[in-house]
């Protein structure tokens, strides 16, 4: 991600609703928000700082609210189309991770490649598995 092998990319994340004030801060203030907390907490030294691009990702998180508690009707739905496999974290509207999603996909191109049409195996992927970044009580 870096053309000099020298610096690094970090990655700083904000959440917020679209109504917040800093969904619609401008980017150079975003930028120096990020930049002042990474130095506070001795993370970077700012002046290291080559630059910074801002990404505004709206709907970025799976909603589990509002009518999410039909979508039990829209999984019954679509599962009915055979050729139709649903896969990853927007594919399921499921709040899954890099892992996960990928887990679904070989899932899918397993039953392809087998003919199985049912997708239970698809859905039955992080339902039961222990949230894979929990943190490590050692670690405190
Ligand atoms: C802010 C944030 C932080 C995250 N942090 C982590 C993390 O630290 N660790 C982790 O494991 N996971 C993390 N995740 C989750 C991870 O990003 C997702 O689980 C994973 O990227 C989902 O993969 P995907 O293939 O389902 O979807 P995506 O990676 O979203 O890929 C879908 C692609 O389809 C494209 N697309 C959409 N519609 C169309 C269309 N009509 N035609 C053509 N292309 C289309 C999109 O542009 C996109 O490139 C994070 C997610 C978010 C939003």
């Amino acid at each position: 991600m870096v053309t000099d092998p020298a610096l690094i990319a970090l990655g700083v994340e904000y959440f917020c609703n679209r109504d917040d004030d800093l969904w619609s801060l401008p980017d150079g203030d975003l930028k120096a928000l990020a930049i002042r907390e990474l130095q506070q907490i001795d993370l970077i030294d700012g002046d290291d700082v080559v630059k910074g691009t801002v990404v505004r990702v709206p709907k970025a998180y799976p909603a589990y609210f509002g009518t999410y508690a039909e979508f039990g009707l829209i999984r019954a739905h679509v599962d009915r189309i055979e050729n139709l496999f649903l896969v990853g974290r927007n594919g399921m509207h499921r709040y899954n991770n890099q892992d996960h999603s990928m887990l679904t996909a070989k899932a899918a191109i397993d039953s392809i490649a087998s003919g199985r049409t049912d997708k239970q195996n698809i859905w039955n992927i992080n339902v039961d598995d222990e949230y894979h970044e929990e943190r490590d009580p050692a670690a405190a």
